[in-house]
């Protein structure tokens, strides 16, 4: 059965993406649309909606995710430089894919607070 979710499909390699990582339970991949030099999309495997969905039990997903990322940062050669993670949470936010996801942007200066 096809899922409905695009990055379940993603995940499930249903549909293309250019993979960058990957270890059992997360993937990495670039995002279509970047908003910065460096833009990749973390997410778990396993369908969670939004962030606020996690349990203590898929929690510790998040934390597998956030290590991945910080291990792409330094591969990409923007650790130093300094890059920012991002999850949003519902329309107000600008969620528009229902598969929880970090995003890593980074490689050129970014401002505060977002828009
Ligand atoms: P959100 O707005 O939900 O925080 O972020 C969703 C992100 O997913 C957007 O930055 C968008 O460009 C990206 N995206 C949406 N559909 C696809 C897709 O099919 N493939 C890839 N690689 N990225 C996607
Ligand atoms: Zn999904």
């Amino acid at each position: 059965m096809i899922p409905p979710c695009v990055f379940c499909r993603i995940a499930q390699r249903q549909i293309p993406a250019e993979i960058v990582a990957e270890d059992p339970e997360v993937l990495a991949f670039k995002d279509l649309n970047p908003q910065a030099p460096t833009h990749l999309l973390i997410i778990p495997k396993a369908h969670i909606a939004t962030v606020a969905d996690l349990t203590d039990a898929t929690a510790p997903l998040l934390a597998r995710a956030t290590l991945m990322a910080n291990r792409l940062a330094a591969q990409s050669g923007i650790a130093e430089g300094g890059y920012r993670l991002v999850i949003n949470h519902g329309p107000q936010a600008g969620q528009s894919v229902g598969h929880i996801h970090l995003h890593l942007l980074g490689g050129r200066p970014m401002r505060w607070p977002p828009g």
